[in-house]
């Protein structure tokens, strides 16, 4: 069986100031205990990303941004390249995240370029896919999920494990307090798992596969002990220290 390194993930979404946000990834440093299995990475706001990163430096937590742009550089008002991102010390950018679908207007096709840009620049895409609560009460719960994960990797063929790491975050789970049972979860993440085996072969067994929606120190233990969950994608929980490092530590 292929052994992969838990991922936790911190996405702290539209929130912290630069003294805030360097406070708060100090205190995720310091806590976050050397010698632990699991890989942990922040994703700040833009704005945060380079002081951020000074925090960060001489740790292995690894820095993340939320979103990008596919194009290089440009006349793109508010955009942001994964060239810069990379510049800012990022070594992974989320794509498709669930909020950027829903009031941004990303749809699979454009996270699939955005996709494929953060490849090309040589950063790591954790590409969120899920079903909202209409679709999961429609019964389309694996179906949406097969639509957005072959839409976003379109023909994209990552040959390593480590070059893509899905997160598998249901709508209804987000900021809500609602939580997929470890068995809905499993449940999805092992269809994940046997679609990225269609799509791309044995390297599947490698890649991880998160989980997001509420994710807290009272349900991690039994999330991350399911076999297809590979670590989490938080989002309230790792504004606070006190709930984000006990998720690290859950995941070992
Ligand atoms: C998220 O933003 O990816 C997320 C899962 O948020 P929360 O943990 O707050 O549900």
């Amino acid at each position: 069986m292929t052994e992969r390194q838990p991922f936790i993930a911190g996405n702290w979404k539209m929130h912290k100031t630069l003294a805030e946000g360097k406070t708060l990834a100090r205190n995720i440093r310091d806590g976050a205990a050397p010698g632990r299995r699991a890989e942990v990475a922040l994703a700040p706001p833009y704005t945060a990303l380079a002081a951020v990163a000074q925090e960060l430096a001489g740790s292995d937590i690894r820095l993340a941004a939320q979103d990008t742009f596919w194009e290089k550089q440009g006349a793109y008002t508010g955009a942001i390249s994964p060239a810069m991102l990379a510049d800012a010390g990022c070594h992974y950018v989320i794509v498709g995240h669930s909020e950027r679908r829903q009031h941004f207007g990303d749809t699979d096709a454009t996270v699939n370029r955005k996709l494929t840009a953060v490849i090309a620049a040589g950063l790591i895409p954790i590409l969120c896919i899920g079903e909202t609560q209409a679709e999961r009460a429609a019964d389309q719960t694996l179906q949406v999920v097969r639509r957005q994960l072959e839409g976003g990797l379109g023909t994209l063929k990552p040959t390593t494990g480590t070059g893509l790491v899905v997160a598998y975050e249901p709508v209804w789970a987000i900021g809500t307090g609602l939580t997929a049972t470890p068995e809905q979860a499993q449940t999805v993440h092992h269809f994940i798992r046997s679609l990225l085996r269609e799509f791309l072969g044995p390297v599947a067994e490698a890649i991880r596969i998160q989980y997001g929606g509420s994710v807290t120190p009272d349900n991690a233990v039994t999330l991350l002990a399911q076999p297809d969950i590979d670590g989490a994608l938080v989002g309230g929980a790792s504004l606070k220290p006190e709930l984000f490092l006990p998720i690290i530590k859950a995941a070992g």
